[in-house]
Order: C-alpha cells, then structure tokens, then sequence
C-alpha cells in the first residue's frame, strides 16, 4: 500500500434539529463514527443510497464541514486544529468537484474568471499568468481557448462538469473529493468526464474520494470502496474482493440490483423491506437492523465491533464472529 495521506478516526457530523424558539431539540446523526484512510494515487469509491451521509461525509473529510467528534489528519497535520490561514494553504491541496455542474459554477462570471478568480484568492500569480494557467488547465481537460470567454449557461452539462475540473485541477491538488459528478449526466458523457479523472490521476498522481450511488461506476473507476449506511461505514475493502465475495447484508443488498457480465448467469434481486430510518431517531446497534433479513436480538442491542476479513476487508457485522 502506498503512502497514507489522510486518516479519519471516529469522525462524527451532527446537524442540530432547532425549536421553535431556536433551541436544540435533536441532532441529524449525518455521519456516526466513521474511520477510514485514504492512500496516494488511489481512488476510494463510497457506496450508499440517498440520505446515507457519504456527500457529508466527503465535505468533513476536507473541512468544507466542521466534523463534531473525531480526528482527521491530513499528512500528518490535524485539519480539525488548522487555523484559518494554514487552511486556506491547505485548501489548495483539498479540492472537491460538485455533483450539479451548473448549480456549482457561478452563471454571471465567465469561465476564464471562474479559474482565475480560484487562483486570486489564493494569492497566486499576476493578472496575465493566472490567465495562462487558466487557458492551459482548460486545454488539459479537453476545451478550447475561446471557451475561456463563456459563460455556464453556453456550454453542455458535460463541459461545464470539465470546466469543474478544472476548478478543482488547477490549484494542483492532492486530493479531490469527487462528489456524485457523473450522476446528473447522460450516460455517453459519463463514460467521457470517468476517463478524464482517471487521464488526470495517472498523469498527476492524484488521490480520489469518488461518492456514488452507482455500484457499476464504482466497479469501473475505484481501487477500494466503502459502504454506508445511516451515517456509518458498515464494510470497506479491495473493490474485486468487495464485489465478489460482499460480507455486509447491506452490501449484498446493493451488489444484487448490478447486472451481471455474464448474461448466463441469473441473479436474484434482493429486496429490501421497509424504509430508511430517519437519522435524528437511528437503530440503538446495528443501524441495518431493522431492515436486515439476519437480525437477531444482539443487533438490536449492540453496534457490532469492526471485524477484519482480511488485509484490508473490513466488515461491521455480529455475523461475522
Ligand atoms: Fe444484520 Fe445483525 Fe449484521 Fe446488522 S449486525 S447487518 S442486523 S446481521
């Protein structure tokens, strides 16, 4: 395994649920105990349905949110204890490309000014370099000069997705957390922004945390993955171990509704009963407990400890003792 660049342990992110006179009377458990590493050069896809918490949870993992409990180092540095300074250089490191590409880019700035601008915040360059690096960062994700006179609206979903890119790109980061940004685009486009990320990693050596509720996006672009469920991280392993062998109920759930390769081969969907609980009012254990099919009376009592599979494969399961 190559050099670990960011670790999360016990990371919490709670939402205070507010009164009608303002006072706190309950807490959105958005993310509950989550640890994880993120290594150099690799891509990290976390899995989940809507409403699990992995967007949350990608927003912690740079400081774009506050995390509640919990620590987070970054090279070494705790990003929870950085100032407002050393986090602003921090920033250029820790990038994130938004799902919508249309909401995420300012519609009354040009897309030249938009790249610039990132550059100008930080204090880098003058007017005439900040537009070459623009201009260059451009080329690098497939558009041409005279795009750089734009305005979002003028371009397709697929370009604006590039022109968020290279937002994030042309600070040259090490990290850029990757949230949901094919979803909103047709499949011919996706296929296109996916190996442009992976033309940048390989030529950059970047780091990804790639979320998504696509298991099949995930199988193509991830070198390990992550499972979540109602804010916690219920199995984490190898992305070809994971998907051959899934150990968690719950990720056997989300790998039975992926088409299989092998048109022969008949695969059962498993269906899950019942709905999503509400994160203010979680499970007491396990949190799958009252949809899993398996759950027994310690589930319903006891969040079930991390059980290591093998080198790297992690499961959160009292099946597994
Ligand atoms: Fe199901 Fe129990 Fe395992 Fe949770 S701990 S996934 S409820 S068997």
């Amino acid at each position: 395994m190559s050099e670990e660049i960011l670790k999360a342990e016990h990371v919490k992110m709670y939402f205070p649920v507010r009164g009608t006179f303002g006072n706190i009377v309950n807490q959105v458990k958005a993310v509950d105990d989550v640890s994880l590493s993120l290594y150099k050069g690799e891509t990290y896809g976390l899995v989940g349905e809507t409403g699990c918490g992995k967007s949350t949870l990608g927003r912690v993992l740079i400081r774009l949110l506050s995390a509640t409990e919990g620590t987070i180092t970054y090279k070494g540095k705790d990003l929870l204890k950085a100032g407002d300074s050393e986090m602003r250089h921090l920033r250029r490191e820790l990038q994130m490309v938004f799902q919508d590409p249309y909401t995420s880019l300012n519609p009354r700035m040009r897309a030249g000014d938009i790249l610039t601008e990132v550059l100008k915040i930080q204090g880098i360059g003058d007017r005439d370099s900040r537009m070459a690096a623009a201009l260059d960062v451009l080329g690098k994700v497939g558009l041409l000069p005279e795009h750089f006179y734009r305005f979002p609206h003028e371009f397709s979903g697929g370009q604006r997705q590039r022109i968020g890119l290279a937002r994030a790109l042309i600070l040259n980061p090490e990290l850029i957390i990757c949230d949901e940004p094919v979803s909103a685009l047709d499949v011919s486009v996706q296929s296109q922004i996916i190996n442009l990320l992976l033309d940048m990693q390989e030529e950059r050596g970047l780091t990804y945390l790639f979320i998504s509720h696509d298991m099949s996006v995930i199988r193509y672009i991830a070198d390990r993955v992550g499972v979540m469920y109602l804010g916690h991280l219920v199995e984490e392993g190898p992305v070809d171990e994971l998907f051959a062998a899934p150990a968690h109920p719950y990720t056997q759930v989300l790998l039975s509704a992926v088409p299989s390769d092998n048109p022969h081969e008949k695969k059962e969907r498993i269906i899950l009963e019942g709905d999503l609980p509400s994160p203010i009012d979680p499970p007491e254990g396990c949190a799958f407990c009252t949809r899993c099919p398996y759950a027994t009376e310690i589930c319903r009592k006891e969040r079930p400890e991390r059980f290591q599979i093998n080198e790297g494969h992690r499961v959160y399961c009292h099946l597994m003792k």
